[in-house]
């Protein structure tokens, strides 16, 4: 298959993907959190077609994207009063509410769930191929299933040239990581996976939120996610990735003493000066939105490299850092090395 590149500011190409989608196709498309790949959402075989180009595994749900209030009253069963004051705070946005799901969804789209997941996204190629495609979208990250999510269109063409029929370049995104996803199927109501919009904006408009165990840690065996995409190894470079937790000087110190060919770091903008091994910054030490922004290239830069081993430095879990943290740690596979 050839995958045709499309422009997100030349409105015959957004018209083209709205055609294509319209006809089953896949399309890649520019969001604020990370590039997505999208399908008709209400088509079952046209998703389908998603699992099979990311090599996705079909028990991992995906989540619909809207450009349209009322088209969120006809993928759930109802909106209850606490969903529609958590739109009206962050919609258009990166975040994703789940809810009890109406029958038009696809099982496809669910993956055998009773729920879905929404996002009206905030970037307008976004909003724009939505519209004119006519049909809400289900979309997940455009990478290969298990690789660092794309944040502009030449990283997806690595993972998707010739495996989809078109993607629309629309630059790099804004926030850099996937989607807050939180629950209203449940009371209180749970944070099951962080973004751009943070712990502290959720519960300023729901009270109180609880955090899903695996934000933070490995599930114990046998263990049913709440959020299936949570179980897999993800995000991951084809290095191996090794947190370090620790002061800057015990970090320099200990990835100082490890050099050895194929040893790279990942660390804050300006900290490889003090370091004797290739290096990668992901953003300011407390920049946490810039290395939302970064984390996935930094991953993608670090295979560039040819690395064979990373030292990352540990994220600090606030605000944004949260969604930092937990995707980093995934792309560890939970290897934390405590130094200092
Ligand atoms: P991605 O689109 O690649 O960012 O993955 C979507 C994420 O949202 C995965 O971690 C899914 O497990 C999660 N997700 C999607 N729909 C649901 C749902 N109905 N219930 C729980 N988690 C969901
Ligand atoms: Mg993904």
């Amino acid at each position: 298959m050839k995958t045709i590149r499309l422009q997100a500011d030349q409105p015959a190409d957004i018209a083209k993907a709205g055609e294509i989608l319209r006809q089953g196709g896949l399309v890649g498309i520019p969001t604020e959190t990370v590039y997505g790949l999208a399908a008709d959402a209400l088509n079952g075989e046209a998703v389908a077609k998603i699992f099979k180009a990311k090599g996705r595994p079909m028990d991992n749900p995906l989540i619909v994207h809207i450009s349209d209030i009322s088209q969120w009253e006809k993928l759930v069963r109802e909106i209850p009063e606490n969903a529609r004051k958590l739109a009206q705070a962050y919609w258009p946005g990166p975040m994703t509410i789940i809810l009890p799901k109406s029958d038009c969804i696809p099982d496809e789209v669910s993956a055998g769930l009773e729920t879905v997941g929404v996002r009206f996204p905030v970037h307008p190629a976004a909003q724009a191929v939505i519209q004119a495609a006519g049909t809400p979208l289900a979309a997940p990250s455009g990478n290969l299933s298990g690789k660092p999510s794309p944040t502009n269109a030449q990283t997806m063409l690595e993972d998707m040239d010739g495996r989809i029929d078109a993607v629309v370049d629309g630059g790099s995104c804004q926030v850099g990581v996937e989607s807050t996803v939180v629950s209203l199927a449940c009371q209180p109501p749970r944070l099951l996976r962080p973004g751009g919009i943070t712990l502290e904006q959720l519960r300023q408009v729901l009270g109180e939120v609880e955090m899903d165990d695996a934000v933070l840690n490995p599930l114990k065996e046998g263990e049913h996610p709440a959020s299936p995409g949570m179980k897999y190894k993800h995000y991951a470079p084809k290095a191996n990735v090794i947190i370090i937790d620790g002061s800057y000087e015990a970090y320099c110190e200990y990835v100082n003493g490890h050099k050895e060919p194929g040893i790279a770091a990942m660390c804050y903008n300006g900290e490889e000066n003090h370091l004797e091994v290739p290096a990668v910054c992901y953003g300011g030490k407390e920049d946490y939105n810039e290395q939302a922004r970064e984390v996935f290239e930094a991953l993608r830069k670090l295979d560039e490299l040819g690395a064979n081993t990373v030292y990352a430095r540990c994220p600090e879990p606030k605000g944004v850092g949260l969604a930092v943290y937990n995707r980093l740690i995934r792309a560890a596979g939970f290897e934390v090395l405590h130094v200092g």
